[in-house]
């Protein structure tokens, strides 16, 4: 054991990576991190969030317990609600159509207020997420849809935190290092061949952790497991994301898990760029479908845009507009919703094009057949039932009745000027299918045993999310199975 390099290395600097490393530095272990990013496009994919986090809760003092700087008014001027184990556990079973694994999302449910406790004693600050989901009814802020905590400052801060927790606790990170294998024998694995500035070395470690994310950014193999079409998506986040982690534990006997052909996608800006753009962050994202409408090139309705809230149905409707023609659509609505629409519709990289008329806006929105827009829009109108009232905070059942796809909430009819249509492709946040872990963040082999010496946690773990995803639950999970991965790792003697 002289020889050894570190006792822990950890492959990937993300949330996953950076909870694990200090969690195994808790008792004295010496932590390496490998980041195959250069540092200044660290962070991995929770550099690009948001930093919402879905996080179990029974009332407002277990806010207070995450964010002690609110103050008393903001406080009694606030109805966040409760999201109870019940509900977290109820969100992951019916979002993933009752195909998640039961032990890890208990794993996920019950650790997750206690684990952002432990983010907080690390360093992490949190605030609630006044801005995005939460609206002003009869002068207090109510919560809606199971997700009210960010980490302060959004992925950037959060990375910034782990990233100055690590270096206050002696954790070292080799950035540009990117772990190409793991060395392992019949006593399992002892640590990773890496290159680095060009060379490639073996480092020798006790354990080793893997939180390298998933495929995401491989065009092959997006190809390969979701489908034909996929290397057309855009890429949200990181362009280091390729599978390596998934591939190194796979070359060893790692069982495969979860759904492979499946992935978080999302509207995103019709133009943006192949990955994601640390400056602009989630701002490509346009996830205020539910207030309109949206269509593709044949000027048709192709999903209910008010199935559920947003939060549990943005992450599958990236699929759906890849599936459309030229696989691209168009996101519409008038004036009488514009006040509601998020603050990525006002970034200065938007596609957007407005107009007076719906003649006028059908003309503008490229690539699209006028006379089938006008039509739908039409029958649209016509279909809404005006009756009912709108409530943005409530699923309010203002509908249509009688169209091929209805909208079943939030349905106003788009007939108020001026009218802005935004072009949106798909945009591919991660995929869901990775290897498969206990719920002490163990990797198995195709035999269903342990693998010594090997854990892993975040993106590339398998039989979380299958079809869609909760939102705010990524981070969650990296964070919850990181700090298990990384307690796990340390242990071993
Ligand atoms: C635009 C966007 C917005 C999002 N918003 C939210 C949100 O608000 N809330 C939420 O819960 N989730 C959100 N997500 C999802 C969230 O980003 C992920 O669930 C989470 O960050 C994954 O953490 P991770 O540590 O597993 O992966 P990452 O943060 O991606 O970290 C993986 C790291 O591994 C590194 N790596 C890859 N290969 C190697 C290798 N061979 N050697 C060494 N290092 C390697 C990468 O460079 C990267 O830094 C969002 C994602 C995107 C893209």
């Amino acid at each position: 054991m002289a020889d050894l390099d570190s006792d822990v290395i950890v492959v990937g600097a993300g949330n996953a990576g950076m909870c694990a490393a200090l969690a195994a530095r808790e008792n004295g272990t010496r932590v390496t991190v490998l980041e195959r990013a250069p540092e200044p496009e660290r962070g991995g994919n929770t550099a690009f969030t948001a930093g919402a986090m879905r996080v179990v809760y029974h009332s407002a003092d277990d806010i207070l317990a995450l964010v002690p700087e609110l103050s008393e008014s903001q406080v009694n001027e606030t109805d966040f609600g409760v999201y109870d184990e019940a509900q977290f556990f109820e969100d992951m079973a019916r979002i993933t159509e009752y195909r998640c694994d039961p032990h890890l999302v208990e794993v996920l449910v019950t650790r997750s207020l206690d684990t952002l406790k432990w983010m907080r004693t690390k360093g992490v600050r949190f605030m609630p997420i006044y801005g995005r989901q939460a609206f002003k009814v009869g002068g207090r802020f109510k919560f809606w849809g199971g997700l009210t905590i960010e980490a302060n400052g959004g992925g950037p801060g959060l990375v910034e935190a782990e990233m100055g927790a690590a270096e206050r606790e002696g954790i070292e990170v080799l950035y540009g290092a990117r772990a190409l294998e793991l060395l392992c024998d019949d006593d399992g694995v002892h640590g990773v061949r890496v290159r680095e500035g060009g060379r490639t070395s073996e480092l020798r470690s006790r354990a080793v952790v893997l939180a390298a994310g998933g495929f995401q950014s491989n065009a092959e193999w997006r190809t390969r497991y979701l489908g034909p079409g996929w290397d057309l998506a855009k890429v949200r986040g990181t362009r280091f994301n390729t599978g390596d982690g998934i591939r190194m534990a796979l070359d060893i006997g790692a069982s495969s898990y979860g759904n492979w052909s499946g992935a978080h996608a999302v509207g995103w800006d019709r133009n943006a760029p192949e990955f994601g753009d640390l400056r602009v962050g989630d701002g490509f994202q346009k996830h205020s479908y539910p207030w309109g409408i949206m269509v593709n090139a044949e000027g048709k309705r192709f999903v209910d845009e008010g199935a559920d809230f947003r939060n549990y149905t943005y992450a599958k409707y990236g699929r759906r507009i890849l599936e459309q023609p030229s696989q691209f659509a168009y996101q519409v609505f008038d004036a009488k919703v514009a006040h509601l629409l998020r603050d990525e519709y006002r970034i200065r990289e938007v596609t957007v094009v407005k107009a007076d008329t719906l003649e006028e806006l059908a003309h503008k929105m490229e690539d699209v057949d006028p006379q089938g827009f006008l039509k739908t829009m039409k029958a649209y109108n016509a279909a809404v039932r005006t009756d009912v009232p709108f409530d943005a905070t409530v699923k309010d059942g203002r509908r249509t009745e009688g169209l091929e796809v209805d909208k079943t909430n939030w349905a106003n009819t788009v007939d108020e000027p001026p009218f802005e249509a935004y072009a949106i492709t798909c945009g591919i946040t991660f995929t869901f299918g990775g290897l498969r872990i206990t719920t002490d963040a163990e990797v198995l082999d195709v035999d269903g045993e342990p693998i010594p010496g090997l854990f892993a946690c975040g993106e590339l773990v398998g039989g979380l999310f299958y079809f869609n995803y909760p939102g705010g639950a990524g981070l969650t999970a990296g964070s919850v199975f990181g700090r298990i991965a990384g307690s796990s790792a340390a242990a071993l003697r």
